[in-house]
């Protein structure tokens, strides 16, 4: 395990309410990611007080995308390129984004074909509202090899196009992610311990 690289660990708080999430924050948890966006928009607004660094990890809907995307730090569900025209299109600053890519072979699952990463890569460089800063992907539930396949995966078209962070590993996967070099942890359910 590389340890010399520091990991960021991401609460995915999709589960806690605000008052759990300042209890955490008190616990030193900086960083928050949330999967809808009426829902992070209230969290934000009841924890306009706190200092958090809020990431966007859910899927993203293109009419969504004016309503929040000038009030999250990161967002690591970058897809499609109308969602690139749409951030664009409202971004008053650069976005940092993670590009989703689909490496568990699931249909109903988001993210871009790794055969298409190079394309879409070209592709989104004329939007300068958007810094592609790495990539994301989601295991495949109850399947650590395919899940291992998919870390190591995404680790290696990291490096092939120089991008510097990977956010990957969840409760059940992240020993996992860390083994191949996840920059980015979303840990949910985990953080029941903290609580
Ligand atoms: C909920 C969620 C997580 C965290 O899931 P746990 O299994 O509770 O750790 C991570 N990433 C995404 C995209 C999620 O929706």
């Amino acid at each position: 395990m590389n340890l010399n690289e520091s990991v960021t660990v991401i609460c995915a708080s999709k589960y806690f309410d605000t008052s759990q999430m300042r209890k955490l924050y008190q616990k030193q948890v900086f960083h928050f990611g949330e999967n809808r966006v009426q829902d992070m928009l209230k969290k934000m607004d009841e924890l306009k007080d706190l200092s958090i660094t809020w990431h966007f990890i859910g899927h993203l809907q293109t009419n969504k995308v004016k309503d929040m995307i000038n009030q999250i730090d990161y967002l690591h569900t970058l897809d499609r390129i109308s969602l690139a025209e749409s951030i664009q299109k409202y971004a008053e600053h650069k976005v940092k984004c993670f590009i989703q890519v689909n490496l568990t072979e699931e249909d109903q699952k988001s993210g871009i074909n790794p055969n298409n990463l190079t394309q879409f890569l070209l592709e989104i460089r004329k939007y300068d509202k958007i810094e592609v800063i790495g990539l994301m992907t989601i295991g495949k539930d109850m399947d650590a090899i395919a899940t291992e396949h998919a870390f190591m995966m995404l680790d290696s078209l990291a490096k092939r196009e120089n991008l510097p962070y990977r956010s990957m590993g969840m409760t059940s996967d992240y020993e996992l992610a860390i083994k191949h070099h996840a920059t980015h942890l979303r840990i949910g359910r985990k953080f029941l311990d903290l609580l």
